[in-house]
């Protein structure tokens, strides 16, 4: 999918100490090699290889988005802020239990039990947001109230990619995937690469946007304290101008200002170029100020085929999106982009570097600063 495939000497030096690794988990379990320790992603030992499947399957290293747009939408995309899609609207699970126990409208949940049911999909691999000492989890799951186990979000980042590559192994089809931008454009790179990873195995991609996601260990640390990690069962960041994190367990709520917490955020996320997980099948995120609806782009054929049968089942629901809340998730996606530039700008010291981002050059130049 890039230039140049590397391989996992490049991939420490490049990526993970440079503190970029986003811990997505693609590179992990596909060698004895690369391992999570604690939370972090490791090369324990050198394989001396110099092609490896763990550089050319990173999100952070060069990545050509045109090819991968032509892989999953066969054209590019028409939209530079958000992508390729067919719809946007907002939706929320029919059943007000899935909807109790999700972060918001419990999308995500209904259509990866849906997909389960109808047999679309034979598993889903979800990230069970509340593991022990409150550090996020992978399952791949194929019941309901597994699926219901892991709903919510927690805003650690989690490698989640790792469990797939080990069912993968094992030889599970038809697995559908949850997970953050960074993951899904990790897992897209996987089946664009000309090395086996087997992800054509999986059968479809559920997105959720994402504008940052923090790191466990200084998170955690923060935390001690104020609240037992053990019993902590929501987190929820309100929509500006609350500029909060709430933390809920079974019998307290705390609030915690945005600011104390920023520089916990994974110094990778500054250079991430995605809010809505454009190469997904389906992308999830909040509605701002509605707390049980979901903004739902749907963006393959595949997710909009699922979207019919669910509705037509009863299982979720849906409502055009008013036109300013699509504006405006609009303008937030591209200020991301923006952003992302003028931050990878900002060091490689040149406009027309953008480290591991291989963009159109119109697309380059819409998003350089000042344009
Ligand atoms: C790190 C992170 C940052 C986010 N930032 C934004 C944002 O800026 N704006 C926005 O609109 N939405 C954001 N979201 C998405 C939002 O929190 C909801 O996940 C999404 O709206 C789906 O809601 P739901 O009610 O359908 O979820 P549910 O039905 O409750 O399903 C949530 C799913 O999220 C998965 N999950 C939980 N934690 C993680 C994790 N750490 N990594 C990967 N997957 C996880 C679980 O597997 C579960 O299946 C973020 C999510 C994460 C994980
Ligand atoms: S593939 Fe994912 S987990 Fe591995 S180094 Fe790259 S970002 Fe980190
Ligand atoms: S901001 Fe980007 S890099 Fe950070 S967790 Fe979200 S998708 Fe991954």
């Amino acid at each position: 999918m890039g230039e140049q495939i590397k391989g996992p000497l490049d991939l420490e030096r490049e990526i993970l100490t440079q503190q970029w690794c986003t811990s997505c988990g693609a590179c992990v379990g596909i060698c004895p090699y690369i391992k999570v320790v604690k939370d972090k992603v490791v090369i324990i030992e050198a394989c001396g290889i110099t092609e490896g499947k763990c550089y050319d399957f990173c999100p952070r290293t060069s990545t050509d988005l045109a090819a991968l747009e032509q892989m999953v939408f066969g054209k590019p995309s028409p939209d530079l802020a958000l992508g390729s899609y067919i719809s946007i609207e907002m939706a929320q699970a029919e059943d007000s239990n899935v909807r109790s126990a999700g972060q918001y409208g419990g999308v995500v949940s209904a259509l990866s039990m849906f997909a389960m049911a109808t047999g679309e999909l034979s598993s889903a691999l979800l990230t069970r947001p509340f593991g022990k000492a409150f550090m996020p989890g992978r399952d791949l799951v194929s019941s309901s109230p597994e699926v219901l186990q892991c709903a919510r979000s927690n805003y650690i980042a989690s490698p989640t990619l790792a469990g797939m590559n080990q069912a993968l192994k094992q030889g599970t089809n038809k697995i559908g995937v949850v997970g953050t931008p960074c993951q899904v454009l990790a897992l897209r790179k996987m089946q664009a690469s000309s090395f086996d990873s087997s992800a054509e195995k999986v059968g479809l991609i559920i997105g959720l946007f994402c504008t940052w996601a923090l790191s466990y260990r200084e998170f955690s640390q923060y935390l001690k304290g104020k609240v037992d990690l053990a019993l902590i069962n929501r987190l929820d960041i309100p929509p500006p101008p609350s500029n909060i994190l709430t933390l809920t367990t079974e019998t307290t709520s705390i609030e915690i200002p945005l600011d104390e917490i920023r520089e916990f955020i994974k110094p990778t996320c500054r250079i991430c170029f995605d809010m809505t997980a454009e190469f997904a099948d389906i992308s999830v995120g909040m509605v701002e100020g509605i707390d049980d609806w979901n903004t739902l782009i749907i963006r393959t054929e595949q997710g909009e085929g699922l979207i019919q049968e669910a509705k037509k089942a009863g299982v979720i629901r849906t409502e055009p999106l008013e036109k300013a809340r699509l504006d405006h998730l609009r303008d937030a996606s591209f200020q991301k982009k923006k952003r992302a530039v003028a931050e990878i700008v900002s060091r490689t010291k040149d406009e027309k570097d953008l480290m591991y981002l291989r963009l159109k050059d119109e697309d380059r130049k819409k998003l350089q600063p000042g344009a």
